[in-house]
């Protein structure tokens, strides 16, 4: 059967960024992953196996908890020195789980998305309400909860409805365009990517279904409208 995250890995350049990560080669063998924004930066806590990933990825700076890893709160001080390609393939899971097999999917052609409003059909029990969102409302709470500078680093590829309207009218058009590095969103204003960070080819974070969060989100404005 075929692999296509390998035959993705494979075809990619490095360095290349991913999300808030910077991957490059090791001198040596095998490759280095840091926080992009310390691409510069030599002191910095070293990991040396994939499974250091679940944890640099659990809290944010401030030691939160991150309950979407793809928000763009990734925590620095750290750099990752995997041997292989199997290691990095799992470290880039546990960053951003599933992303990599999603951008597998649309680089091959085979990526299902599925509009805002079916997936708020198929809730049931306490989430059943979420559906009854209306159409300004999901286009302001989308404008908040998924704009990559503050919320969210996955280029949007659902839709509203099935008549195939935008997710988000207030939201720039970059955050539709997976070819868009959503990561240059996610600085403090003020600040730059750095320049090694900048010049690496970009694999987008790829959003194709709404996730629970956002569903309790749309849940929470409906409930907020009944009281
Ligand atoms: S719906 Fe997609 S883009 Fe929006 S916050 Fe959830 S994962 Fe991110």
């Amino acid at each position: 059967m075929r692999d296509l995250i390998e035959e993705i890995f494979n075809g990619l350049p490095v360095p290349f960024s991913f999300g808030q990560i910077l991957v490059r080669r090791r001198e040596c063998a095998g490759f280095v992953l840091l926080h992009r924004d310390d691409a510069s930066l030599d002191l910095l806590e070293t990991y040396r196996d994939a499974e250091g990933a679940i944890g640099i990825a659990k809290y944010d700076d401030a030691g939160n908890y991150r309950p979407l890893k793809t928000a763009p709160n990734l925590r620095h001080g750290w750099r990752l020195e995997l041997a292989a390609v199997e290691e990095l393939r799992r470290a880039l899971d546990y960053f951003y789980p599933g992303r990599l097999a999603v951008f597998a999917a649309w680089k091959s052609g085979y990526l299902k998305t599925t509009a805002l409003r079916e997936t708020l059909d198929r809730q049931s029990g306490m989430y059943r309400v979420a559906a009854k969102i209306s159409d300004p409302q999901i286009n302001d709470l989308v404008t908040d909860f998924c704009r990559s500078d503050t919320g969210c680093l996955r280029t949007i590829l659902w839709k509203r409805d099935r008549n195939r309207v935008i997710a988000s009218t207030k939201l720039p058009n970059e955050k539709f365009d997976p070819v868009y590095d959503q990561g240059t969103a996610s600085g403090p204003p003020g600040s730059a990517t750095p320049a090694t960070a900048a010049a690496a080819a970009t694999v987008p974070l790829l959003c194709q279904e709404a996730c629970n969060l956002l569903v309790a989100e749309c849940r929470k404005v409906v409930k907020d409208e009944d009281v």
